[in-house]
């Protein structure tokens, strides 16, 4: 028995290193998945996050133009062009602090930053 244990500790240190190879690949594999799937959400919820406060901010201000809190100019405040001018949100967390824009600016705004 024991002259046949080098060979067998080698066909043994073979063996697990063919199955240490392939769960390394199966844990890295899963691992990538992983770090997907999660990237995934995170980026749903940022994206959802930025949606909700958007529409948050879009009601508030709209209410406040309602009931008079704020007024809305008639001419855009980077051009000075007047004509319908649409409140532009820089950050949602503030949605009564908006820029007036005439829908030329607002749309050029919205090219350079998708996001807002
Ligand atoms: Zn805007
Ligand atoms: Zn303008």
């Amino acid at each position: 028995m024991k002259e046949y244990y080098p060979k067998n500790a080698q066909r043994m240190r073979a063996k697990y290193r063919k199955y240490y190879i392939k769960n390394r690949e199966r844990v890295r594999a899963s691992s990538r998945e992983k770090f997907r799937k999660l990237s995934y959400k995170l980026k749903e919820r940022a994206r959802l996050h930025r949606y909700t406060a958007k529409r948050k901010a879009r009601r508030l201000l709209r209410s406040a133009i309602d009931q008079g809190q704020i007024k809305r100019p008639s001419k855009c405040s980077r051009c000075g062009r007047r004509g319908p001018v649409h409140g532009h949100h820089a950050d949602y967390s503030k949605p009564l602090s908006v820029e007036w824009l005439c829908t030329l600016c607002h749309g050029e705004i919205h090219r350079k930053d998708n996001d807002a």
